[in-house]
Parts: C-alpha cells; structure tokens; sequence
C-alpha cells in the first residue's frame, strides 16, 4: 500500500489517497482548534495518541459487531481505512450534562442523564455546525429515513459498548461526537474517536482528560492524552 495524493485537509487530519482506489490514508495532525476554529494551538503528540486511540476503540467495537472505516493502523500517525462518502451529520451522544448542553438547559455541568440524549448537527463550518432534527435531515435530503434510523441505533450501540469498556479504564464516557459514511450502498462508521471527540472524565475525581482542557486552558493538556492513552491502550 503506497501513500498518493493529497484529498482533503481539515481542522485534525489529511486525508491522502493510495493506489487502492477503495482506500484512504488519514494522517492525524498535532494541531489543535476550537470554537469551530476561532481559537488554534498545538498538542504535542496528540496526532499519534489519537491515531492509537482510535484505532484501539475501532477494534473493539468491531469485535463488539460494530463496522467502521478503519482497516489497520499504517504507521505512528496514519490510519488505512475504507473510502466513505461522509455523511453531513454529525452525531452526538451525552450521558452527563456538559458543554454545550449545560448552556443551552441552564443546567449544572456533571448531572448524570436518565438515558442518553442523541443530537444531530449539520456538517457545514460556515454555518457553525448547527443543531438540525430528524427532518431537517430528510426534507433536505442529507440522508435517507432508513439510513438515519441506523445511525442513530449504531450510535447508541457503540455508547454502550464505549461506556463499558471505558469504565473499566475508571473513565466516565460523558459525551461524544461521532461521523458516518456511505459504503457499498450501506452506513459504516467514520472519521475517529479520541479525546478530541469525546469527553472523558476520571471516574473519581471527576477530572477531565479531554480537549475540555485545551478549549477551557485548564492547562496540563498534553498530560491528560497520554494519561488516556495510556488508559485505554495500555494494560490498565
Ligand atoms: O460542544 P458540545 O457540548 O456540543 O460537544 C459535545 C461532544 O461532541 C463533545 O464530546 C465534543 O468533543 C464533541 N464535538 C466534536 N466536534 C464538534 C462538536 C462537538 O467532536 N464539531
């Protein structure tokens, strides 16, 4: 498998083609944005953690029945994956009050949910990523009825299987944001799932181990991945 061109640059990664036109390589950048870009710096290392990251929670779901994009880890900071055609929505699962929800009810953050809240957004930096429904998502045609009825059970599939296995790494899954896409005429799961995209807060005393500490300058960021890293990768 050889790297080819480049495809697409975002905010976290590049995607590259291969020399298999059913396959891609996403390299994972140390960069770092929040506030849909409005504020930038840099995690050292954060490329590699979240490739390693991924890749293991990939796996896992996979043994667990869930199918994604990811076929192996290329190298310390590129992932081989299928070719998707991302959907526009981006989905988020919370389990605990936190960031935007805790502005948006005027509630404390850290309230545990009696079941998880599923949102979608609608993919466009232009417009902020804003928070679309169920219709919006079928009278604008960003998927079909049946499709984003299986992203929505997939999602709430893999809360569980995270939720479990994270917290038996003492680490609370509090909320996350996941991407599918289009494959073969079905859905698979995409893009990554790391501390970028989720928040993960220590079981005990509640710290958190995420980008909440890169976007809040609660300092110690660097920290906290590896100390994720270490959780979810390592023998614990
Ligand atoms: O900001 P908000 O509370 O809506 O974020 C919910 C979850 O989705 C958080 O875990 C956050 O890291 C993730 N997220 C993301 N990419 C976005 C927006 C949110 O990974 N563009």
């Amino acid at each position: 498998m050889e790297r080819r061109e480049k495809l697409y640059e975002g905010k976290a990664k590049i995607i590259y083609a291969t020399d298999d036109p059913d396959k891609n390589i996403l390299y994972f950048k140390d960069d770092a944005t929040a506030f849909n870009g409005a504020k930038k710096g840099t995690i050292l290392d954060k490329g590699v953690i979240n490739n390693r990251v991924s890749a293991k929670l990939f796996t896992l779901l996979a043994e667990n029945g869930v199918q994604s994009h990811f076929i192996s880890r290329f190298s310390d900071r590129e992932m081989l994956a299928r070719k998707v055609d991302i959907v526009p929505v981006e989905v988020v699962i919370r389990n605990y009050v936190a960031g935007s929800l805790a502005k948006r009810m005027g509630r404390k953050e850290g309230e545990r949910l009696p079941q998880p809240i599923v949102e979608f957004y609608y993919k466009d930096d232009a417009l902020n990523d804003p928070m679309i429904n169920r219709d919006h998502i079928l009278v604008f045609g960003l998927t079909t009825a049946a499709q984003i009825d299986q992203i929505r059970e997939t999602a709430l599939k893999v809360n569980r299987i995270l939720s479990d296995y994270l917290l038996s790494r003492d680490l609370l899954l509090v909320d996350f944001k996941l991407e599918f896409g289009s494959w073969q005429g079905g859905i698979l799961l995409a893009d990554e799932i790391c501390p970028d995209t989720c928040r993960l807060w220590d079981k005990h005393t509640l710290e958190k181990l995420d980008k909440d500490r890169f976007r809040q300058d609660l300092g110690k960021v660097e920290e906290a991945y590896l100390e994720i890293s270490r959780r979810v990768c390592g023998d614990f």
